[in-house]
C-alpha cells in the first residue's frame, strides 16, 4: 500500500524549466560567456551537482572554481523574479487533492531553498497538501559540489517509519531516480522538465512518465497488487 509520495520541486511540481534556463543564459553574460543554453542542451546536461554539469557544458573545474560565488549568487538573483511567475505542472493540484482524499501523505525533497519552496507553494494555494517541504537552509550552497537531498527523504521515511514499497520517489531528473534506487523505493520520472527522455529512459525507472495526472494509475496499480 502507497503510503507516501515523495516529490521533488523543481520541473516537477513547478514548471520552471524554460525560466531556469533563461536565467542560466542571464549568467552566462554576466560571467563574461558567450554562451547560450537551449532546451536541448540544459536537457541533457542539466544536473546535481553544479560542478558536474558545468562540466558537462564544456567548463573547465578552475573556470568554475574560480567564478563559483557568482554562479551561485548570480542563479538566483536572475531566477527569483521568474519563478514568482512560474505555474504548476499540468495536473498536480488534481493529483495532490487526490493523493490527500486517498490518505497518501505528499512531501517536498528538494535542492532548492526550503523557505522559496514555502513561498511558492503558499502563492500557488498548494501548501496544505503536503505533509512536509525539505530543502536547503537559505545560502547552503552544498548542492554545488555535492548531491545531498537523498539525507531528506532518507530521514523523512525512517520518520514516519515506512516500508520501501510504501514509498514513491517522482522527479524529473535522474537524480530522484538515483536516490529512488539507492533506498530500494519506488521511482517514478516525469518527462518534460529538466532532464531529457533519453537520460531518464538510461535509469531503468519503475515508471515512466508524460503526466502528473498519470501517477493515479500507479498508485491504484500498486495498491491493488
Ligand atoms: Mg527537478
Amino acid at each position: 500500500m502507497i503510503k507516501l509520495v515523495a516529490f521533488d520541486w523543481n520541473g516537477t511540481l513547478l514548471a520552471d524549466t524554460l525560466p531556469s534556463i533563461q536565467a542560466e543564459n542571464s549568467l552566462m553574460k554576466e560571467l563574461g560567456v558567450n554562451k547560450k543554453i537551449t532546451l536541448r542542451e540544459y536537457q541533457n546536461y542539466f544536473c546535481i551537482p553544479i560542478n558536474e554539469y558545468f562540466k558537462a557544458l564544456g567548463f573547465s573545474e578552475k573556470f568554475f572554481a574560480q567564478n563559483s560565488t557568482t554562479i551561485f549568487n548570480g542563479f538566483y538573483k536572475y531566477y527569483e523574479p521568474l519563478e514568482k511567475k512560474c505555474r504548476t505542472r499540468g495536473g498536480t493540484k488534481q493529483i495532490l487533492a487526490w493523493l490527500n482524499k486517498s490518505q497518501v501523505a505528499a512531501v517536498i525533497y528538494s535542492n532548492h531553498f526550503s523557505d522559496h519552496i514555502k513561498k511558492q507553494t503558499a502563492r500557488l494555494k498548494i501548501s496544505g497538501h503536503f505533509a512536509e517541504i525539505l530543502g536547503r537552509p537559505l545560502n547552503d550552497d552544498s548542492h554545488m559540489r555535492s548531491r545531498g537531498k537523498i539525507a531528506l527523504l532518507k530521514n523523512c521515511i525512517k520518520k514516519r517509519g515506512l516500508r520501501k514499497e510504501e514509498v514513491i520517489t517522482l522527479g524529473d531528473t535522474e537524480e530522484e531516480i538515483d536516490i529512488g534506487k539507492s533506498l530500494g523505493i519506488i521511482t517514478v520520472a516525469i518527462t518534460g522538465g529538466y532532464n531529457s527522455e533519453t537520460r531518464l529512459k538510461k535509469r531503468h525507472p519503475d515508471f515512466l512518465i508524460h503526466n502528473m495526472l498519470e501517477l493515479k494509475k500507479i498508485v491504484k496499480k500498486l495498491n491493488y497488487k
